[in-house]
């Protein structure tokens, strides 16, 4: 296939608007996948089918025989599905960078959204051809012509470019091909060029070892040939390479233009740096501008649910990382919980996905900490650093935080106008500060705030759909750090701290989110031998507390004289609730405790 028989075009959405299903219907109505095959075929991993959201983009490579003026022409068309969530918006940047248009999809009913907004702006400002598409024309409540005049008046997109569909009945499928090879161009490379080949994705497969994702921006590969890493210098041999059709199919060689994937010597995914240009051995070329790194919104430790587990996590936590390079891992130790690891999330979402698949595709259970932003300390020694653990608030006792910053966002809301009193009196509880509001039509409302991001890490999301019956879409994009008034909340059990349990909170706040954990707590904790307290503090001052009096019987007082077997099974039961426990001091403390306080704040 020459470059000009060749299309790589990505499609883009608000979460839920259909990308999945269109893609899927894409995939066979070009032979790709056979028709009825179930659930969506490119959302492969069980978190996504469980959820309905797709968290890794997924490339395909379709073939489809065009016909214009008589004459019948083959393309070869690499399809990117990308995740619609705004925590991954940097997988939909990555597979941007191997396309030369995007499909941009909009439910017919709901109209533009949020992430409708922002994915726009991703493809637009990356150069890519946006061709509209108005999806779900077959509900009921489908209004296509108030949804053209938003695309106009939003993104000055023509009404006659708009295709209408319904990835559900299939009217309107037909167009849509014809026009990713008549509206998108063809990918730029040279063909003559040296090798130059960028590296887009790339996992852990328990057979062929590392395998990369990667789109041939020049030149051309070959299997048997020898390749460079402009990143790391190494160099590895080609050991199979082919496309994704949508399983892996073996060619043997990927043309300029193509997207495909290869299997190299690459002992560990660290060596396969997500961004990175890769070049044949002894060639000079320029790399590619990579990929603006992740930025990480969101911290917390990850501790084996079992102390004796450490090692496999650490093999699980090594292997989901090269499958998911955004997530940032560096060793950290409790008291409480022992060895485990500090991560670093694009957020929320994120972070409860990437500890949902350690436990299904891994096996691991494990214990998270309450979940942190980065902030900025200033310390009375003058120094200025980056925290990303309430932990190291005052690693060192001698010196004290003089000032800091916090990080914020930009959210752009978009909600049905009469929403918007309850959204701007959340927005405000939430220290947010109104930036623009503005109508996109009759019935909607668009508005920015700038807010803190550790206002919206913590449940805001659901905060805000509940508030509006689901209407409001949501998106945001990191903002500038702006000074902050935060204190550290410690929990203490016993007069104990819990390392693993404080957190950093904003000074207004303390008071109202001590009183919630210590209630919180509470209820997870069983009577024991002797009386325990829960208490928040900040420095040396209490602010909440809580009693929980001795336990007067033990478990098998109940049958004294009864029969044996159920004295086993009572100790038993003991044995099995002691094994999910974690001591702290004298205090058993059950690992839901843990996990009950991370959505306070
Ligand atoms: P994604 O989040 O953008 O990938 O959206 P999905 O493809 O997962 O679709 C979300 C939901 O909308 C699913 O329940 C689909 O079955 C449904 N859906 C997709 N396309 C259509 C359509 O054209 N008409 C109708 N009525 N439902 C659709
Ligand atoms: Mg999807």
């Amino acid at each position: 296939y020459p470059t000009d028989k060749i299309r790589n075009f990505s499609i883009i959405a608000h979460v839920d608007h259909g990308k999945s299903t269109l893609a899927d219907r894409l995939l066979e109505l070009t032979g790709t996948i056979k028709r009825g095959h179930g659930a969506q075929y490119l959302d492969k991993l069980q978190v996504e089918r469980e959820r309905g959201i797709t968290v890794k983009a997924q490339t395909a490579t379709m073939f489809y025989d065009y016909k214009s003026n008589e004459t019948t022409k083959s393309y070869l068309l690499n399809l990117v599905d990308t995740p619609g969530h705004v925590d991954f918006s940097y997988e939909v940047s990555r597979s941007l960078a191997a396309c030369q248009g995007a499909l941009l999809v909009v439910d017919a009913a709901q109209g533009v959204q949020a992430q409708t907004v922002a994915n726009f702006y991703l493809a637009f400002e990356s150069n890519l051809s946006i061709i509209p598409i108005i999806n779900k024309i077959d509900q009921p409540t489908a209004d296509p012509d108030r949804v053209k005049s938003q695309l106009k008046s939003m993104f000055d997109l023509d009404p006659n470019d708009v295709l209408l569909t319904s990835a559900k009945t299939g009217q309107g499928l037909e167009h849509v091909i014809p026009a990713v090879i008549e509206r998108i161009p063809p990918p730029p490379g040279k063909c003559d060029s040296n090798l130059r080949m960028f590296l887009l994705d790339s996992y852990y497969d328990e057979y062929k070892g590392v395998i990369c994702h990667v789109a041939i921006v020049d030149g051309s590969l070959r299997k048997g040939e020898k390749i460079t890493s402009a990143a790391t210098g190494q160099s590895y041999d080609v050991l199979d390479v082919g496309i994704m059709h949508p399983e892996l199919r073996s060619t043997g060689f990927l043309l300029t233009g193509q997207v495909g994937y290869m299997v190299s010597g690459m002992r560990s995914t660290k060596e396969a740096r997500v961004g990175d240009t890769l070049f044949h051995n002894k060639t000079i070329v320029e790399p590619l501008p990579g990929f603006k790194p992740a930025k990480h919104m969101v911290f917390s430790g990850l501790y084996p649910a079992d102390g004796s587990d450490f090692e496999a996590l650490n093999n699980a936590i090594e292997r989901l990382t090269c499958n998911d390079a955004s997530v940032s891992v560096a060793r950290e130790s409790s008291t409480a919980l022992g060895l485990g690891f500090r991560c670093g999330f694009l957020g929320l979402l994120h972070m409860d996905v990437f500890h949902q698949r350690l436990e299904q595709e891994y096996g691991t259970h494990i214990i998270s900490t309450v979940p942190t932003v980065p902030y900025i300390f200033e310390y009375s020694d003058g120094s200025k650093v980056e925290v990303q653990n309430p932990g190291a608030f005052t690693a060192n006792p001698k010196i004290r935080v003089v000032a800091s910053w916090e990080p914020t966002v930009l959210a752009t809301i978009i909600i049905p106008s009469e929403y918007v009193g309850a959204v701007i009196t959340l927005c405000s509880e939430r220290r947010g500060e109104q930036l623009e509001y503005s109508f996109i039509d009759s019935q909607r409302a668009f508005m920015k705030y700038r807010l803190p991001l550790r206002e919206i890490v913590v449940d805001f999301y659901n905060e805000l759909k509940s508030i509006t019956s689901g209407y409001a879409s949501f998106d945001y994009e990191d903002s500038e750090y702006v000074a902050s008034d935060v204190v550290k909340l410690d929990i203490l059990f016993n007069g104990q701290p819990v390392d693993a349990m404080a957190s950093i909170v904003h000074n207004l706040k303390a008071q109202r989110v001590g009183r919630e954990l210590v209630d919180k707590l509470k209820k997870f904790i069983d009577r024991q031998m002797f009386e325990i307290t829960i208490q928040a503090a900040i420095g040396s001052k209490v602010i909440a507390r809580e009693t929980i009096s001795a336990m007067r019987k033990n478990v098998l007082a109940k049958c004294y004289g009864g029969d044996v077997t159920r004295k086993k099974k009572l100790l038993e039961k003991q044995k099995e609730g002691k094994k999910r426990m974690k001591r702290v001091g004298s205090v058993d403390i059950p690992q839901e405790a843990f996990h009950a306080i991370l959505k306070v704040g």
